[in-house]
């Protein structure tokens, strides 16, 4: 590539986009002119481009340094696809290999080296690089550097030598993680003091943020993943036994289901991977043991049956989901023993008092967000230090408003009926005796006789078990300690003003079960342009185009994604370009792939407006 080319022409002839995201511009621009950065982005937001550019602009090789080799590959083969010169070198490319890529190292038939931190920092790597002309290092999963987050990793540390041996060489180090304390130690430790630090909005507007109240795990995953078949999508669950036992459920129901978790056999694990990256349709159940080096563009969605550890991982979890801009969806159950366990796990792990501290704090930031009256994104941005000015439009609470409402009595009532059921009942019966239901139990137990029998009509059902979720959740009601799910009075100084009347509750309850039918008909409008998006796409004509895409994709040992993106082809599936010209003017269709492939995605458009 020129030492000359300008950076938008290169998003367009390389890559086929009419135009940079966010501060992809900036960034461009501004490591094109030799300067240092650090990108801060969100999962999806497209950080790979910030370095790719430049590296095409800029004289020498780009070096990329990654922890993820598994993804390499794709990465390479993605690159290639494009036209552009890119090799790895990495634990996983044979000596024979390594040799030709450093053959074309040093006669400059390079663009970008993708390569393991051990690699480059290890046997004279470094020395021989030294004495060849390279146009940036770009520092992927920075986050990796920072001693206390989960994905530590110590060569990381290393890669400060980057700064002295290569003064004059612009480094850009890249993470979706925000928080202020991991920004601050990656610019330290990495060395970037006089680099710019870039922001992205860590919005997602085309994820769909959905929390259930849990009352059956299992019917609500599966009435979800019902409309979803043919969908490639992560389900995370707490623990191996529940990824097994789910695992099994969603094959039962027909989905193309498999399991994931640490304790897995290595090869059974890749193979896990390997599938749901190639193949389409496929749901992993997984614990977080699944997640760094998932860059599948097209997750269609991320359930969780269980809560996150923190709205950082919860995040970063469901950041997987839509990375191609189409519209995915992020839904969780959650249920009233779920605060308290996550609680006892904190309190029972072996971690320091400050630690401690720390994680009670990260909890009490996710059950504002899972009991929010307000909408979830403007919570989970602010989470982030982002405000958004309007509710979104595009999570459960803009979706489906439930109001917040004044809770006091039917709060009180709750309390009372638990008490004077002998605070050994689950939260099924209980809503019974306040609903005054006829149950055999309810017979057997004489509990018409009490005097909160039949006093909560009020509420439907529904609703009762919401706010027995949120009173649990808020440490009104505590569920035994053998999980049997039988719930007791929480402390005095938080139940007697309550039930005193001194203490008024405002909480957000399920809209009365008539008004739930009418609402679901009023889908936001970016959602609805999306859809229609989509619908405009010829179904049968799409169908055509993923069949050529899987079999091209087969012939050369490739993911589909990587020949086009989906996006590519339902945007080629709505307009039906008919000259190789208008098909260039396609998101995600350049040069290189349209002198590739034109003529033949042409002729599938042919092929079936023909055949009709
Ligand atoms: P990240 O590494 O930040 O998770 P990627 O670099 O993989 O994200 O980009 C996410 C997706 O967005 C990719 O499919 C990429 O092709 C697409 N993308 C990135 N930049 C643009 C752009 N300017 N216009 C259109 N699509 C883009
Ligand atoms: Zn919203």
């Amino acid at each position: 590539m020129t030492s000359t080319a300008d950076p938008g022409q290169v998003l367009r002839d390389v890559f086929g986009y009419a135009a940079f995201r966010g501060p992809q511009g900036d960034i461009v621009r501004h490591v094109v002119g030799g300067g240092s950065a650090l990108v801060l982005m969100p999962t999806g937001g497209g950080k790979s481009l910030c370095y790719q550019i430049p590296a095409l602009c800029r004289p020498g090789v780009g070096v990329v340094v990654s922890p993820l080799i598994a993804l390499m590959q794709d990465q390479v083969e993605a690159l290639r696809q494009a036209g552009v010169r890119a090799a790895a070198i990495n634990s996983a490319i044979g000596p024979e290999e390594t040799t030709e890529t450093w053959h074309a190292l040093r006669t400059g038939a390079l663009d970008l080296l993708y390569v393991s931190p051990e690699r480059l920092l290890g046997g004279g790597f470094l020395a021989r690089l030294a004495e060849l002309p390279v146009a940036l290092f770009a520092i992927d999963e920075a986050h990796c550097v920072s001693q206390w987050g989960h994905d530590f990793r110590p060569e990381y540390l290393q890669l400060a030598a980057l700064a002295e041996r290569f003064p004059d060489v612009p480094r850009v180090a890249l993470t979706a993680t925000a928080d202020p304390r991991t920004r601050d130690e990656i610019v330290e430790k990495l060395r970037l003091q006089d680099g710019r630090i870039f922001v992205a909005s860590f919005d997602r507007p085309n994820i769909r943020y959905l929390v259930r109240d849990k009352d059956d795990t299992r019917r609500q995953l599966l009435a979800f993943l019902d409309g979803r078949r043919g969908e490639a999508g992560i389900v995370y669950a707490r623990s191996r036994g529940r990824v097994e036992e789910f695992a099994v459920e969603l094959r039962a129901a027909g989905h193309d289901a498999i399991a994931y978790h640490a304790g897995m056999e290595n090869q059974a694990r890749a193979a896990a991977l390997e599938r749901f990256r190639r193949d389409s349709g496929v749901v992993v159940v997984a614990t977080i043991a699944f997640g760094m080096g998932i860059d599948k563009p097209d997750v269609r969605f991320v359930a969780h049956i269980d809560l996150p550890k923190s709205l950082e991982a919860y995040y970063q979890e469901t950041g997987r989901a839509g990375r191609d801009g189409l519209p995915a969806t992020a839904w969780m159950a959650h249920g009233p023993g779920d605060v308290p366990l996550l609680r006892r796990f904190i309190d029972e792990s072996g971690a320091t008092e400050l630690q401690k501290r720390i994680e009670r704090g990260k909890l009490e930031s996710l059950i504002g967000f899972v009991e929010a009256g307000t909408c979830r994104r403007q919570i989970l941005l602010a989470h982030f230090g982002e405000t958004l000015p309007e509710p979104c439009g595009n999570c459960d609470v803009c979706l489906e408003p439930g109001r917040l409402a004044d809770v006091t009595d039917p709060a009180r009532k709750a309390l009372s009926a638990v008490y004077r059921t002998g605070e050994r009942f689950g939260a099924g019966h209980v809503v019974d005796v306040l609903l005054g239901a006829q149950t055999e139990r309810i017979r057997v137990l004489g509990h018409e006789s009490l005097t909160v029998y039949g006093v909560g009509k009020e509420l439907d059902r529904a609703q009762w078990r919401t706010l027995f979720r949120q009173l649990t959740s808020l440490g009104f009601l505590v569920p035994d300690a053998e999980g049997h799910g039988g719930l007791r009075l929480g402390s005095d100084d938080l139940t007697r003003p309550l039930l005193r009347g001194e203490r008024r509750l405002e909480l957000r309850l399920a809209p009365a079960r008539a008004e739930r039918r009418k609402d679901r008909r009023g889908p936001a409008a970016a959602a609805r342009m999306q859809a229609a998006e989509a619908a405009e796409a010829d179904a049968d004509l799409l169908s055509a185009l993923k069949t050529w895409r899987r079999e091209l994709a087969r012939s050369q040992g490739v993911p589909p994604y990587v020949v086009f993106h989906d996006r590519t082809l339902l945007e080629i599936a709505a307009q039906r370009p008919a000259t190789l010209d208008a098909l260039g003017g396609i998101i995600g269709v350049g040069q290189a792939k349209l002198a590739r492939y034109g003529t033949a995605v042409l002729s599938v458009l042919r092929g079936q407006s023909g055949g009709g």
